[in-house]
């Protein structure tokens, strides 16, 4: 089959969170079981070009009708992780992707339209015709209003239209100005309140859309979770599906991780091998985070700072940590200025305290060291589409301690409280989003963690045997592929 990507952002080279980990890993997987995968971008002039292979530029440019005149686009082809991707470079004077930073531009409805526009153009030009265009998020939510409109009527063929959704807070709202300039026509239904929406475009229009949680899929068409989306996609229940995301074990995985200073795994190694490696790791960290070294226990949180991702009950849960005698590392970044400033104050007041670290940036080689360093990752997400880093957490015999919602509640299971099977019992697991809430959960946890060492050690054990890999969701996402429509 042959299955083009469209994105705004991919692993390793232009990641701002969980999408770009899932572009890699779904894309990877389909490669390996066979199918012929494009993935298009755009040339971010702030990507990470040392991690792309083989980049050239094409001789040939190609055409995008924008706003009523012709703009010429440059091609780039690269390979990332074997994978192989296409980058469009509009040599516009909208400059619209040499901007420094991936996203929060206020003309990004218009960066993301000429993007969509120009991949259609490029298919049709090139004469490519996918079996599957998968699209994600509301940056290419004009995709299949244009491909019905415009260009399926002017030969270009795709087979289908499987769209994504991460995270229905970002609906790329905008003026009528966007649909006009890309030349896609307006319908009302596009409105929502006083805004044009472009992912309400891309959902009446795709053949087929997912989102990357079975249960956050039925959130979504509820009131509170649907963000005013919930009645269309009540109304589109037919087409719209729940796939939970998977983990890319070729890259985080501590058998193998090139971050770790030593690694480890349940094959050829034992329980409390893993548990002495993990705090020979731990003991590394806090040295260089200017920690106690010592065997405290180690919380966490690897974050975008954002209020979805529940900053009070982070904030409480460093506070109770250290109040409980364990140390805690904050590892998190906020494109908002008010969370960024809050944060900065937390960490001048954490200065010289020898159980907290606060890092107020983005650093992979970081959030590696600290999955394997550490026993308890706190996720107290208000919503969770789905939440990879709990993932990542079991993977590395981390606990995770989330909060009941989303993609979180359809991958941890209480240990006390589970009525799952003892074998999917993975982590803590708490409701409300308070204090109390998280709280009632961290406390059980440490308190395992100090006086029940049998219990701890069967969990992490339990943790480390899950498999969250891409396998099953890429088949549930072929058969989307091929599925009658
Ligand atoms: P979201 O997509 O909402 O940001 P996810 O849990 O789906 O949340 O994915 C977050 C991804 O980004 C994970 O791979 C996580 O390790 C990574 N991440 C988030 N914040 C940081 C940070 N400050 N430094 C390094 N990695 C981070």
């Amino acid at each position: 089959m042959f299955i083009v990507h469209v994105a705004s952002e991919f692993a390793p080279i232009a990641k701002v969170g969980g999408l770009a980990d899932v572009l890699l890993g779904l894309c990877r997987e389909l490669t390996w079981k066979g199918h012929d995968v494009e993935i298009i971008l755009p040339f971010y002039d702030c990507m990470d070009r040392s991690k792309i292979e083989d980049l050239t530029q094409e001789e040939q440019t190609f055409t995008t009708h924008w706003d009523n005149q012709k703009c010429t686009n440059r091609v780039w082809h690269g390979k990332v992780e074997g994978l192989t991707v296409t980058f469009i470079d509009p040599q516009t004077q909208d400059k619209f992707f040499e901007r420094g930073q991936y996203y929060g531009y206020p003309d990004d409805p218009y960066r993301f339209a000429y993007f969509s526009r120009s991949v259609l153009e490029y298919l049709q030009q090139r004469n490519k015709h996918p079996d599957v265009l998968h699209i994600h998020d509301w940056q290419q939510g004009l995709i299949p209003v244009l491909n019905k409109k415009v260009f399926a009527e002017s030969g270009l063929k795709i087979g289908r239209i499987l769209m994504t959704i991460h995270n229905i807070d970002y609906q790329g709202w905008c003026e009528e100005g966007v649909f006009n300039k890309a030349g896609a026509p307006i319908q009302p239904e596009f409105l929502q309140n006083d805004s044009y929406n472009m992912l309400k475009a891309g959902i009446i229009y795709c053949n087929i859309l997912t989102t990357v949680s079975p249960n956050y899929s039925y959130e979504v068409q509820t009131p509170e979770g649907g963000k005013g989306l919930d009645e269309l996609l009540r109304q589109y229940r037919s087409k719209f599906y729940g796939i939970l995301n998977g983990i890319d074990y070729s890259y985080w995985n501590p058998s193998i991780d090139r971050y770790l200073p030593e690694n480890y795994c349940l094959e050829g190694q034992n329980i409390e091998d893993i548990r002495l490696t993990k705090t020979r790791i731990k003991n590394m960290l806090q040295k260089r985070m200017g920690l106690t070294v010592g065997n405290h226990p180690l919380v966490g949180a690897v974050t975008r700072l954002v209020p979805q991702k529940g900053i009070e009950q982070i904030k409480q849960a460093l506070f109770r940590t250290v109040e409980k005698g364990g140390q805690f590392l904050l590892l998190g970044s906020s494109p908002l200025p008010e969370i960024q400033i809050e944060f900065e104050q937390l960490q001048i007041r954490f200065k010289d305290n020898p159980n907290v670290h606060i890092e107020l940036s983005y650093n992979e080689d970081l959030s590696h060291l600290f999955f394997a360093a550490g026993d308890i990752l706190v996720v107290p997400s208000l919503f969770e589409p789905c939440g990879l880093t709990q993932l990542i957490a079991l993977k590395y015999g981390t606990i995770p301690i989330v909060r009941k919602t989303g993609g979180l509640a359809d991958t941890i299971n209480d240990v006390d409280f589970s009525r799952k099977e003892i074998e999917e019992r993975n982590g803590y697991v708490f409701e409300n989003p308070d204090e109390n809430g998280i709280y009632s959960a961290l406390d059980r946890a440490m308190h395992c963690y100090y006086d029940d060492f049998q219990k701890w050690q069967d969990l992490v054990d339990r943790a480390l045997k899950l498999n969250f890999s891409w396998t099953n969701p890429a088949n549930l996402y072929l058969e989307l592929y091929s599925k009658e429509i």
